[in-house]
């Protein structure tokens, strides 16, 4: 066995030789020391420190417990006086937990508050021993931690009901424009080009009439989803009505955009969604390349005006199919 270090031995001798030696250390190193006369209750010898943690003057209490009975809460008082029940019977189960005081000037001192039984040569518990920890500061640092976090999920589900569609958990029309915005302020700085599609499901009126509401929705979820796998990471994918949708791709020119969004077309209209199948999508498509002193309010108006109008030709002109809102202009010409 390891030899006990010869400091330690000399601590504890001195301790019992000279009362300043313990004096100290329950001074310095706790926030309280009890010692309690199980034999007579009343009886309890409480440290100076115990007090002044407390907020009172030692010198003006008594040494007895019911001094702090009358201070600690009521409801830890009772998980405290269980732990000592359960101590007493067994000295495995340790008598350590955390309670509350009232502190003098009304505020809440929370305490840890642990002991050991002393018993006699039958193994009675004639007294106890107990150290308190004072752990207001970091109680207080946890309580405004969690009302921090409080706040901030508070915050975050505002945020969301603000700007996710509630129905496909995309972003809404007001979670579209915010983010629309910053990407468009990107695409700026950078010269780069910016498309943007609506796209419309074909015949959604009679999906409902014909399978009823409740499926419309679980059609328009389905799409959602299937729109969200097929966009990019960095494209902003909206529920912009009913059952029309927008996506703004940042740094994708025309060519590029086209054959993006035809493939979603051709995706709808070739999977089996639910019930439904041969599902359509109507598409309207435009492409730009803002310069830095445009308005970017009225830079996205415009993006949306355009690929409207191309949405609108595809309407009026067999639907299920993707047109570009340059090539309007070209067909409007000719
Ligand atoms: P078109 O090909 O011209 O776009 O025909 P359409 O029937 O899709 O378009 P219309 O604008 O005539 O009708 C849109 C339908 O979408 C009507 C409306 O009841 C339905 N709708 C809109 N929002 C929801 C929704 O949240 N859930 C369900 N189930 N239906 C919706
Ligand atoms: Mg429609
Ligand atoms: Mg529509």
């Amino acid at each position: 066995m390891k030899e006990e270090n010869y400091l330690k031995q000399e601590l504890y001798d001195l301790i019992k030789k000279d009362n300043s030696i313990f004096e100290f250390i329950q001074e310095s190193s706790l926030d309280g020391i009890w010692y309690w006369d199980l034999q007579n209750p009343e009886d309890e010898w409480m440290s100076p420190k115990f007090w002044k943690v407390l907020g009172y003057d030692p010198s003006s209490m008594e040494h007895k417990s019911s001094q702090w009975q009358d201070i600690i809460f009521e409801e830890d008082l009772k998980i405290a006086t269980e732990n000592f029940n359960k101590h007493l019977e067994d000295p495995n189960h340790e008598y350590d937990q955390i309670v509350r005081y009232k502190h003098k000037n009304g505020s809440t001192v929370w305490i840890r508050c642990r002991g050991m039984a002393i018993r006699d040569e039958n193994g009675k518990a004639i007294r106890m021993l107990g150290a308190h920890n004072d752990l207001t500061v970091i109680m207080e640092l946890r309580k405004k931690l969690d009302e921090k976090k409080d706040i901030e999920d508070a915050n975050k589900k505002l945020y969301k009901k603000a700007y996710e569609d509630y129905l496909t958990k995309l972003l809404n029309r007001r979670g579209f424009t915010k983010n629309a915005k910053y990407v468009i302020e990107l695409a700026k700085r950078d010269e780069t080009s910016l498309s943007l599609a609506l796209l419309d499901l074909d015949f959604f009126k009679k999906i409902n009439d014909t399978y009823g509401h409740a499926q419309g929705d679980e059609l328009l979820k389905a799409v959602s989803d299937i729109f969200l796998d097929t966009c990019r990471g960095s494209d902003i994918l909206a529920r912009y009505g009913g059952e029309e949708f927008i996506v703004l791709m940042p740094q994708t020119g025309k060519e590029e955009a086209i054959i993006a969004i035809e493939r979603i077309r051709l995706y709808i209209q070739n999977h089996e969604i639910g019930k439904i199948k041969n599902q359509t999508i109507s598409c309207g498509l435009t492409t730009f390349k803002p310069s830095k002193q445009i308005n970017t309010q009225e830079f996205l108006d415009n993006m949306i005006k355009d690929a409207d109008e191309a949405l609108y030709y595809v309407k009026n002109n067999g639907r299920n199919s993707v047109k570009h809102f340059s090539d309007l202009i070209r067909v409007k010409n000719t």
